[in-house]
């Protein structure tokens, strides 16, 4: 499998794990360049973008005719039954002859090794756990999986794979000194991306038994894995995978040992002598004398591992698609069939995964995109996008935020050329590296391309005078056009396109303000990404082995960067070996509404280009200095953050940014003109305000219809309306605010615009921090008592559930239309393992109040009661401090999930936990009208986005936290 092969493919497949995004299969650093100014699109498969690019070129191609030959073969023969293509694979009678073939020299192999380890010399060995116990085992003998199993059953069975001394490690493998051993659950992604593996296994001994073709390569992917086969002359359809999937489940049931062989070359290639493919590999890729293989089952396969310890642990797998594809995406080599597929350890997750897909399905900005009229593409010019106006106004609203950060912190926008001549290429090095992505064309005997990024022309303005040291930092940004020669068969909506705007800046520093620069930028994008509701990651890559430049001034930007990070204040992780050759770099993934990751934002230090442009400046003393570059964006492409946003709001824009905020629908034609009226005045205020004249629909149609175009008002005048000069307000998810005059409500709509408000409903946030957890596994009950004023949504419950923003909830049975004064407080239950930081948002709605005299009501959350529970703990090293105990219902008990039934839940001990920094009680003034003009609850909306975000900051171990960044 692809960890044998060496470098060509254990880099590939590292492309599609997923953690390591950057890493390509080609010239890494250049990648890393595109990436940079690309922003991460995601790469599929294990090709590199351009062959892969040209592999989807030429298989559309390859599909279009064998489409056309499927239609001239089904005109042809109307008689075939199964309507399938005709060249489908057929199910096997017996065992591929292969298989007996490769089991005679594994048992003999097998027996030989057997009996070596007999004889090694079993010493006394010591193993050391993250939280720094030791353990004691035997040299050759004890494995992992024994150190887990002494620790607990449940975390034996639990661990997906081990590390040892920072190198995967089989459970089943017998250790071979001292050593550090962490265990590795599913949740970790290099745990995952064992278990995809192993599953890739499971995969190739079913295709095996199906098909009997030959095996090439099955790595893991991002979401799950595939495994390619040879198969002459025939395919394999999607009618295939039920069986493809019974004989997954057989052989799952079977709990297949997957047992690891280190072998010679020679005898590998006697044992693979039947499959050429194998062969290939070990002739062109494996350069040592030995490597390993991976029997489970029936099926031996060329492989470094690991693997998780038998097949039995791949709870739920399904067979996702399949295509045809070329040896190593080689457009002149043998065509292979590919099967994907993805598995869980609980077949729950594997139905989440599923439920997830279908969410993301009705999602897919290319389908909201053309629902909402934002964006099309034309086939005229492939990759550049036609913005309607309604998704240009989105696209320039996303822009004027940024500009109106740039002023706030300094930055002086320039508008650069789109084209230059080649020799500025030559300069920056992109023509050596990047001229088959660029667009170039003659012009007068000279070659010109199209800029793919900004920083070449950045340079030029630097350059364009002297520079003094008062100058700096220059923070120079661009939403220049950029272009990028994408292959046409690669393109997929907005999210790999070939014109693009960026919110590019370029800082050129002293290197002593590299930390305040990377502080400045860090706060840019927590900024940026709190409107949006993103959460984030961050991981700092630093010096690769081939690095240019001199090691004392990489040494202290990396000292610089992981300095600004520490002050920073949110978790980081860093990433060794993985920056550019050009210059360490901090990698920024944010996190969706349905848990994807995206990468966007980068910051990239760059010590070369610099000096390819000779670029400086003169310092205090007169002396002429270089500075460095900071290449940085927060959005990455413009386009491609419309596509994330678009998706992660499902079409439903918050005000701000919306392309529809206001509707005016009159209760009849008689109010047209007072209509057209009110819209004139939304409109000259700056909103997107339209009004629904249509004569033909009734006004119960027209506030439908506004709801489901995902207006975020709609605003009914009638006969009173008119007369006071106001409307009634109510919102696409049918809260009706009431009547509020035109006045306020331009106020209001100004004040939510301003403020980015994300919606009209509200959210309470917790971000919980944990330090010196170690090993122990803890739970979490956020108790939070609401008052009847306030209501939770229990739908949302569900969702916060479904999404994983909470592992489990007591159900509320609240009446969303009871007012306040009939409603009643309550208390709800949110329960949550506990991880080094945890943020929960809890959306809360506001009941109407009953109209009354006073102008506002006073509503005071409480804050709430926070209880931990843990495992795996000894008493003598429990870290929390905690100021009392509870009973209250058990996290895993199922009479939670209903509320009748909670009285006979099964009850836990809680420990309460003391908060630090947290405000004890949070009031809000609820505006309510007086009899005369009905409430309109609206300005409680902005109060509370803004007043009522609370952040408990609760640290338990400072100084574990730390430690900690390097254990959890
Ligand atoms: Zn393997
Ligand atoms: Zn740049």
């Amino acid at each position: 499998m692809q960890q044998t092969v060496g470098v060509f493919v254990r880099r590939c497949a590292a492309v599609a794990g997923g953690k390591h995004a950057y890493r390509g299969c080609g010239s890494r650093e250049w990648l890393m360049l595109r990436q940079l100014h690309r922003l991460a699109q995601p790469t599929l498969g294990n090709q590199n973008p351009r062959q892969q690019n040209r592999l989807f070129a030429t298989l559309a191609s390859k599909a279009k005719k064998e489409k056309q030959k499927n239609a001239a073969a089904a005109a042809g023969d109307k008689a075939a039954s199964d309507g399938q293509a005709s060249k489908a694979a057929v199910e096997l009678k017996d065992a591929p002859e292969y298989i007996e073939h490769r089991m005679k020299i594994y048992d003999e192999l097998m027996a030989q090794y057997k009996e070596e380890l007999e004889k090694k010399e079993k010493k006394p060995i010591k193993v050391t756990l993250p939280d720094g116990k030791q353990v004691d085992g035997l040299s050759w003998q004890t494995t992992p999986y024994d150190v887990a199993k002494g620790i607990s059953q449940g975390l034996a069975d639990n661990t997906v794979i081990s590390r040892v001394n920072n190198e995967l490690w089989d459970l089943d493998r017998p250790l071979e000194g001292d050593c550090k051993l962490q265990l590795l659950k599913f949740d970790d992604p290099e745990a995952q991306a064992v278990f995809w593996h192993s599953s890739a296994h499971i995969l190739g001994e079913a295709m095996e038994k199906r098909y009997g073709g030959h095996l090439c390569y099955g790595p893991p992917i991002e979401n799950g894995f595939y495994y390619d086969m040879f198969l002459e002359g025939s395919g394999i359809s999607n009618q295939d995978y039920g069986a493809l999937e019974s004989e997954v489940k057989r052989i799952v049931k079977e709990k297949q040992p997957f047992e690891r062989l280190e072998m010679k070359k020679a005898d590998l290639l006697r044992m693979f002598e039947y499959n050429q493919f194998k062969v290939r590999i070990l002739n062109e890729k494996v350069t040592t004398d030995t490597t390993t293989v991976y029997r489970c089952g029936p099926l031996i396969d060329l492989c470094r591992g690991p693997h998780v310890r038998n097949t039995g642990k791949v709870k739920a797998l399904k067979v996702v698609k399949n295509s045809a594809t070329y040896w190593e995406g080689k457009a002149d080599a043998e065509t292979l069939q590919r099967v994907y597929g993805i598995s869980f350890p609980d077949p729950k997750q594997l139905k989440e995964w599923e439920r997830i897909q279908e969410e993301a399905a009705k999602r897919d900005h290319r389908k909201l995109g053309k629902e909402q009229e934002l964006f099309f593409f034309h086939e005229l010019s492939p990759g550049s996008c036609f913005f309607q106006p309604k998704g240009a106004h989105i696209y320039n609203t996303l822009m004027d935020f940024i500009r109106g950060e740039y002023r706030k912190r300094g930055f002086q926008e320039v508008i650069s050329p789109n084209i230059y001549n080649a020799k500025l290429w030559q300069t920056s090095g992109h023509w050596q590296h990047y001229a088959e992505n660029m667009f170039s064309f003659e012009s007068e005997k000279e070659t010109f391309a199209l800029k793919p990024m900004n920083c070449p022309g950045h340079c030029l303005m630097f350059d364009h005078r002297n520079r003094s040291w008062r100058e700096l930092p220059l923070r120079m940004a661009d939403f220049g056009v950029l272009h990028r020669n994408e292959l046409s068969g690669a393109l997929t909506g907005l999210t790999r396109v070939r014109r693009f705007q960026q919110d590019d800046a370029h800082i050129f520093c002293m290197p002593e303000q590299i930390r305040s620069e990377i502080t400045g930028c860090l706060d840019f994008l927590r900024h940026v990404y709190t409107v949006f509701g993103f959460t984030f990651n961050l991981v700092l890559s630093t010096r690769p082995e081939k690095y240019l430049g001199e090691i004392e001034v990489w040494n202290e930007a990396e000292k610089a960067l992981a300095e600004s990070l520490d002050k920073f204040g949110e978790p980081w992780k860093e990433n060794p070996g993985d920056g550019a050759f050009y210059g360490p770099k901090i990698d920024i993934t944010i996190m969706d509404a349905l848990k994807r990751n995206h990468q966007c934002a980068t910051i990239q230090l760059d010590f070369q280009l610099p000096i390819r442009f000779n670029l400086n400046y003169v310092d205090d003393n007169g002396e002429k200095k270089r500075p460095v570059i900071i290449h940085r964006a927060v959005l990455g492409s413009v386009e491609r953050m419309i596509a994330i946003l678009t998706e992660n709001y499902a079409g439903k824009w918050p005000f701000w940014l919306s392309p529809r905020q206001v509707m005016v629908v009159p209760v009849g034609p008689a109010y047209d003109d007072y209509a057209d009226k009110v819209r004139q005045r939304l409109h000259d205020a700056g909103f997107m305000a339209e009004a629904d004249l249509d004569a033909g629909d009734t006004m119960n149609k027209k506030i439908r219809n506004a709801q489901l175009a995902q207006f975020n008002f709609i605003l009914v005048v009638g006969e009173k309306e008119r007369s006071s000069e106001t409307v009634n307000v109510r919102t696409r998810d049918n809260k009706v605010h009431g009547e509020v005059s035109v006045d306020d409500l331009l106020t209001k709509l100004s004040k939510l615009r301003d403020e980015y408000a994300r919606g009209e409903d509200h959210d309470i946030h917790y971000g919980l921090r944990f330090g010196g957890i170690g090993r122990m596994s803890c739970e979490l009950l956020l108790v939070q008592q609401l008052p009847a004023a306030i209501y939770v949504n229990t739908d949302q419950l569900v969702d916060m559930k479904r999404f994983h923003k909470i592992n489990s909830y007591v159900p509320l049975y609240v009446d969303v239309e009871k007012p306040t004064g009939k409603a009643e407080p309550f208390t709800v239950y949110l329960y949550e393992s506990v991880r080094r930081e945890i943020n929960i948002t809890l959306p809360i709605h506001f009941r109407y109040h009953d109209p009354s005299v006073r102008k506002f009501e006073r509503i005071q959350v409480e804050s709430p009661t926070l209880y931990v529970r843990c495992s795996n703990v000894h008493a003598s090293k429990y870290p929390l401090r905690t100021v009392g105990k509870a009973t209250l219902p058990c996290s895993d008990s199922s009479e939670i999930e209903d509320y009748d039934k909670l009285h006979l839940a099964e009850l836990c001990e809680w420990d309460e936990m003391e908060f630090n920094n947290l405000p004890t009680v949070i009031s809000v003034l609820i505006p309510v009208g007086n009899s005369a003009s009905y409430g309109f609850v609206l300005p409680a909306t902005i109060l509370v986005s803004w007043i009522g975000s609370m952040y408990l900051i609760y640290v338990i171990l400072k100084v574990g936290r730390k430690v900690n960044k390097k254990l959890l």
